[in-house]
């Protein structure tokens, strides 16, 4: 029998009790991507669902979307632009302040990255509270990209992010839930 696609993707995901601290359960995608079969069914299931929609971009969010997106935008015969944490991009650029539980977060990203109008796809591996998602976005709107959705391998509904990057009003696709 075939298995599910979204379900060999599923059951390769590591969960790690209280890492990196008490009471949190890191959800690790290195076992899908170590993996042939299930590192496939993740690219395909992206590639289906994006192969007939006229992207320009993808941009990848640091660290863990740069290994989805890239191979992404290769597929789909795309450009790939990186969502980097501050400090990290050598050439011009702009940045958008979130909130973490504790303190502040920024994600850069160089200014000459996206051209105005330009039909950028958004990828990382996982959405939590979202605030990462909607801080990459706002920051290719800034850019003037039409973001046209945010692509994650793995939704925490119970923390509320898609619901929050939906209410932002942007489209949320992700292969599973926790
Ligand atoms: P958030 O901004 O709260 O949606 O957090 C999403 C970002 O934090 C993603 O880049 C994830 O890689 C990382 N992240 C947050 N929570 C987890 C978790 N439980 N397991 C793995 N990565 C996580």
């Amino acid at each position: 029998m075939m298995t599910d696609p979204n379900e060999l993707v599923r059951n390769a995901i590591r969960s790690v009790p209280d890492w990196p601290k008490e009471g949190v359960t890191f959800r690790d995608i290195t076992p899908v991507l170590q993996d042939p079969r299930s590192f496939r069914a993740l690219i395909d299931i992206f590639v289906y669902r994006y192969m007939r929609q006229r992207m320009d971009l993808v941009a990848g969010v640091d660290a863990r979307g740069f290994i989805i997106g890239s191979v992404l935008a290769y597929e789909l015969n795309l450009g790939f632009v990186p969502v980097r944490k501050s400090g990290k991009l050598p050439f011009n650029t702009v940045a958008e302040e979130y909130k973490l539980e504790y303190g502040n977060a920024s994600v850069e990203m160089h200014t000459d990255a996206v051209l105005p109008g330009q039909r950028v796809l958004l990828v990382d591996d996982l959405i939590a509270t979202g605030g990462t998602m909607v801080a990459a976005s706002r920051l290719l709107q800034r850019l003037g990209a039409n973001v046209v959705e945010a692509a994650a391998i793995i939704d925490l509904p119970d923390l509320g992010g898609s619901r929050l990057i939906r209410e932002s009003g942007l489209p949320v696709f992700t292969v599973c839930k926790f």
